[in-house]
């Protein structure tokens, strides 16, 4: 990395593989960190990742061994040559970062929440040429995200990243925190240099979807994979249930498939622009028919106002929804997607009552 900017890193590792940022969830002692380090050296890891301060959901668990764990990771430094990562949560952390030379710095999810410890942190990092990666807030708050960015790129800090880990969520899932893909999307979207990092262990939560996770992050482009490893995973002393071996990685790494596009191929090119144009065009008309139907709510909501109606009909909506999950079943759309995509048309339909009727 040195002399070069984190961008510019990133895109010249590309051409043999993803950014592979792995290690422990917590560094537990010296011979953990030593042993784990010896096993990534070769593969594609080139960063050590280890959690020395832990923010925990209930006092009493194992909180990080603290400042005392800085010198170990120095020593899988010198040994192995990869870089270190470690989370940071507060000025003080951030300034032991510093202080023992680690190269990349995370703020976790807890602490993005939180703009007065962002703002400290980046006070406190001034102007460092450090790597330093944002991970998503646990809510799914695009701009409470980017805000955190910003607080730290105000600080003249030139090599930033963000960490897409998942969010929290009360409906039942297979996750531990949802991916909601379209917020990193929206993120690359507005800020298409910044690096984004995809992190499947905090995601998942178990070790089973490690790889299609990692497999939908790099397909969206994604530059690079935060996954936390372990010799002995069942034994660690945080997040045990979703770590895995370094061979699991080397495995992980080797099934997935990074899609580089071949530009040289005119044909695959002007095949994909047509169906580009086709998707276009239906987009159109989706837009064209959702504005219809809307105009014909907007009559209905007159003729409930004349007729002292209520705008809300719980059967009738009821009814509807069973309707179109049916006829969304046989055209192979799950009713999950019909569901999402219905209950947001009929609460536009309304607010857009609410209005007519209140007018
Ligand atoms: C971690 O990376 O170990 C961690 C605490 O993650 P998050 O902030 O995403 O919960
Ligand atoms: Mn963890």
């Amino acid at each position: 990395m040195e002399n070069k900017n984190f961008r510019t890193w990133l895109d010249d590792m590309k051409l043999s593989h993803p950014l592979v940022i792995a290690g422990p969830c917590s560094a537990e002692s010296e011979a953990q960190v030593l042993e784990i380090a010896e096993e990534l050296k070769n593969t594609d890891a080139t960063v050590f990742r280890a959690g020395v301060w832990k923010p925990r959901t209930r006092p009493g668990t194992f909180e990080g061994n603290g400042v005392k764990a800085l010198p170990w990771l120095q020593k899988v430094k010198e040994k192995t040559g990869m870089l270190i990562a470690i989370e940071v949560a507060n000025a003080q952390h951030a300034k032991l970062a510093l202080e023992f030379d680690i190269d990349i710095l995370w703020i976790g999810a807890r602490t993005t929440v939180n703009p007065f410890a962002v703002q400290e942190i980046a006070d406190a990092l001034q102007g460092t040429d450090k790597i330093v990666l944002v991970k998503n807030p646990i809510n799914p708050d695009l701009a409470l995200w980017i805000g955190a960015i910003e607080r730290l790129h105000k600080k003249g800090i030139k090599n930033l990243g963000a960490i897409h880990r998942g969010f929290s969520t009360f409906r039942k899932s297979n996750f531990r925190n949802i991916p909601s893909w379209q917020i990193p999307i929206d993120l690359k979207s507005k800020y298409p240099t910044l690096p984004i990092i995809n992190d499947p262990s905090h995601i998942c939560g178990n070790r089973e979807g490690i790889f299609e996770v990692s497999q939908t992050a790099l397909d969206l482009k994604m530059d690079g994979l935060i996954i936390e490893t372990h010799c002995h995973p069942d034994k660690a002393w945080s997040d045990a249930k979703q770590q895995i071996t370094p061979a699991r990685l080397v495995e992980i790494m080797e099934g997935l498939k990074v899609r580089k596009p071949r530009f040289e191929n005119k044909e695959s090119v002007s095949a994909l622009n047509a169906l580009r144009q086709e998707i276009n065009a239906k987009d159109d008309q989706l837009l064209e028919t959702l504005s219809e139907r809307m105009l014909i709510v907007d009559h209905i909501g007159k003729a409930k106002k004349a007729g002292n109606v209520a705008v809300l009909q719980s059967t009738r909506w009821q009814e509807i929804l069973a309707k179109v999950i049916e006829k969304g079943e046989e055209h192979g759309l799950s009713k999950g997607f019909i569901e999402k995509i219905f209950k947001a048309i009929h609460e536009e339909s309304i607010a857009h009552q609410e209005k007519i009727i209140n007018r």
